[in-house]
C-alpha cells in the first residue's frame, strides 16, 4: 500500500468505501494482522466511510523503530528549520480547510461552522509552533563565580507517544504533535477509533509538508491494543494524553512504573455562574452555545448552570424556549443547530443519565429523549435536554455526561455560585455573567479551573494561551501557548568556566 487508500477491487455496493493503513516509517502499509474495523458517519450510519487498520503491538513496535531510527536526525535538524517544515504544514491545513472541516462533519458529526473552527485551530497552532522554531527560549543568567558563564536550553525527549480523543479530530492531534516535533522529538500517534479517516487525511498533510520518513508514524486500533502498547513501550519517553478519566488515570499509573513523563487533558463538569445583575440576553447566547455546541461533546462544555434564584425562572424559561426549537440534523445541512452524537453508547449514556436525574429529583424541562422524526432515524441525535432543580451534589452535577444536558442549580448570590462552581471533583473551565466589575475579579481569583472566562461562555480557547485544567482534569501540564513546550522538553543547565581555574560554587564564593 503506497498510497494513504485502497479501494478493494471487486467489492460492491458500500464496500467500495476505502481501505486506510498506518503510517510508519513514511509509507501507509497495512496493519500486520490485516484486519480492519470501519468508520461510520454518526448522521447516517448508513453512510461507511471507509476501514481502518485494527493494529495490535507489532505495528506499534514497528512505528516505534521508526520513530527511533528518524530521531537523529531530526533532533540535530535546527529548530527554525523543523519551523519551515511546520510552516508548510500550516498552509497545507490552510489550503485543505474546507474538505478537511466537510470531512470532520461526516465523521464524527459536529456542524460544518464549528468543524472549520477545529481544523482553523490546526492551522492556528502550526503558524504559532513555526515561530516557536525561532524562539524555543531558555535562560541566560550570570553566574555567582566570576569568569563563568550559565544558561539553561531546553533539548527533545526522545520519541513521544500520542493518543488522542475523536471531539476534537484535527485540532487536539496538531495540538500535540506540532508541539512535540517543533521541539525534536519524533511521534508515534494513535487517534481515536471513531475518527480514523481524518487522522490519515491529517497525516497525509504531514508527510506532504516534508516532514523526514519516520518523524511521525500513525496506528489506528484500539486503545488496548494499540494505546497500551504506546504507553508500555520502554522507547517511548513522553505520553500526551487526552481523553476520560478512567483512561487517564490506567495511563498514568502504567507510565508512572517505567518514570515515563505522561500530560493528561481529562475531563470537565464546567459550570457558567449567572448574577442577578447579568445581562439575560448575553447569557441565553452563551449558555447555548456552550451547552449544546459539539452536541456537549466538549471538555470545556457548560454542562451546569448556577444562576441567581432572582433571575432563575427568567433565564430558565427563555433557554427552554430557545433549546426546544433547536434543529438537529446532519453538520452539514445549514440549517442545522445541533448534530448527532458520536455513537449509540453516547446516546444510551445520555439517556441514562436523564433518568439518573429526574430520579434525583430534577425536573426535566425541555428534551430528554432521542430525537426521532424526519432525517433523523439513521442517527445517533439526542434533543438539547434542561434538567431544572439539580442539587450541588447530585450525579448529574458532578459527573461527565458528555452530551446535551445542561443542570440547573439555583443559588442565593456571589458566595453561593463561586461555592457550587467549585464544588466538583474537575476543574478545566469556568464562566461568570455580571456586570459588577468587583464580581468579576473575585471570581478570576476563586473560580477553581485553568480557564476563565467573563461574560463569554465555557468555550473558546486561544492557542496562543495554555490549555488545561485542576484538580481531577489532568495533573499540571498544559496544552497550547509555550506552555507546550514543558511537556515535551527537558531542560539542560550548562556552565562555561573561562577563568582558567578551579571555581567551587558556594565555596570559593563566600
Ligand atoms: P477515551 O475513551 O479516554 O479515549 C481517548 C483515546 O484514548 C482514544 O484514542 C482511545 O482509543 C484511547 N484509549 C482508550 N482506552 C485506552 C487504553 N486503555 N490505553 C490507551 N489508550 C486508550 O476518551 P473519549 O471518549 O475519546 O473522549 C472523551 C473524553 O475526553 C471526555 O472525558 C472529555 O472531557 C475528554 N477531553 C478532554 C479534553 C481536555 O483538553 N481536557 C479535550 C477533549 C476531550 P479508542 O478510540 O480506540 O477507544
Amino acid at each position: 500500500m503506497t498510497q494513504m487508500a485502497e479501494t478493494r477491487s471487486g467489492d460492491a455496493g458500500e464496500d467500495q468505501a476505502p481501505t486506510f493503513g498506518n503510517f510508519i516509517g513514511g509509507e501507509w502499509r497495512p496493519a500486520e494482522s490485516d484486519r480492519t474495523f470501519e468508520s461510520r458517519n454518526p448522521a447516517d450510519t448508513r453512510d461507511l466511510i471507509g476501514h481502518f487498520a485494527a493494529s495490535g503491538a507489532a505495528d506499534v513496535a514497528a512505528a516505534v523503530r521508526a520513530a527511533e531510527d528518524a530521531l537523529p536526525a531530526w533532533r540535530l535538524m535546527p529548530a527554525p528549520k523543523r519551523g519551515e517544515i511546520m510552516y508548510a504544514f500550516g498552509a497545507l491545513l490552510a489550503r485543505e480547510k474546507e474538505r478537511l472541516a466537510r470531512e470532520m462533519t461526516r465523521e464524527m458529526g459536529k456542524v460544518l461552522v464549528e468543524a472549520r473552527g477545529d481544523v482553523q485551530e490546526g492551522i492556528d497552532i502550526a503558524y504559532l509552533t513555526a515561530g516557536e522554531g525561532r524562539r524555543m527560549f531558555g535562560d541566560t543568567t550570570p553566574s555567582e563565580m566570576p569568569d563563568k558563564w550559565a544558561m539553561s536550553i531546553r533539548q527533545p525527549i526522545g520519541i513521544a507517544g500520542i493518543i488522542t480523543p475523536w471531539n476534537f479530530p484535527i485540532a487536539i492531534p496538531c495540538w500535540k504533535m506540532t508541539a512535540a516535533l517543533i521541539c525534536g522529538n519524533t511521534v508515534v500517534f494513535k487517534p481515536a477509533s471513531d475518527t480514523p479517516h481524518c487522522a490519515a487525511l491529517l497525516i497525509e498533510l504531514m508527510r506532504e509538508a516534508g516532514f523526514p520518513a519516520g518523524v511521525v508514524n500513525m496506528v489506528t486500533g484500539s486503545g488496548e491494543e494499540v494505546g497500551m502498547p504506546i504507553v508500555d513501550n520502554p522507547d517511548v519517553h513522553v505520553v500526551s494524553f487526552t481523553g476520560n478519566g478512567q483512561t487517564g488515570r490506567e495511563i498514568y499509573t502504567r507510565g508512572a512504573r517505567r518514570l515515563k513523563r505522561i500530560s493528561l487533558e481529562l475531563g470537565g463538569k464546567n459550570a457558567i455562574a449567572v448574577m442577578a445583575d447579568a445581562d439575560l440576553d448575553l447569557a441565553v447566547e452563551g449558555i447555548l452555545w456552550s451547552a449544546f455546541g459539539t452536541t456537549g461533546q466538549r471538555c470545556t462544555a457548560c454542562s451546569r448552570l448556577v444562576v441567581d434564584e432572582k433571575v432563575a425562572d427568567d433565564l430558565v424559561g427563555r433557554l427552554v424556549d430557545r433549546a426546544s426549537r433547536m434543529r438537529l440534523g446532519s453538520g452539514l445541512d445549514p440549517e442545522t443547530d445541533v448534530g448527532p452524537l458520536i455513537n449509540s453508547s453516547a446516546v444510551g449514556k445520555v439517556g441514562g443519565y436523564v433518568e439518573v436525574g429526574t430520579d434525583e429529583g430534577a425536573r426535566l424541562v425541555t428534551g430528554g429523549s432521542k430525537a426521532a422524526g424526519d432525517g433523523l432515524q439513521h442517527g445517533w441525535f439526542f434533543k438539547p435536554t434542561i434538567l431544572d432543580g439539580v442539587r450541588p451534589m447530585d450525579r448529574v452535577a458532578q459527573e461527565e455526561i458528555f452530551g446535551p444536558v445542561l443542570s440547573v442549580i439555583r443559588v442565593d448570590g456571589y458566595e453561593d455560585a463561586a461555592m457550587v462552581v467549585n464544588q466538583t471533583r474537575y476543574g478545566l473551565s469556568s464562566s461568570i455573567y455580571t456586570r459588577d466589575t468587583n464580581t468579576v475579579f473575585r471570581a478570576i481569583r476563586d473560580f477553581q479551573t485553568g480557564i476563565v472566562y467573563v461574560n463569554a461562555g465555557t468555550i473558546g480557547a486561544e492557542t496562543h494561551l495554555p490549555f488545561g485544567g485542576i484538580k481531577g482534569t489532568g495533573n499540571g501540564h498544559r496544552e497550547a501557548g509555550h506552555a507546550a513546550l514543558d511537556t515535551f522538553t527537558e531542560w539542560k543547565s550548562i556552565y562555561v568556566d573561562y577563568s582558567g581555574r578551579l571555581q567551587r560554587a558556594q565555596i570559593d564564593n563566600q
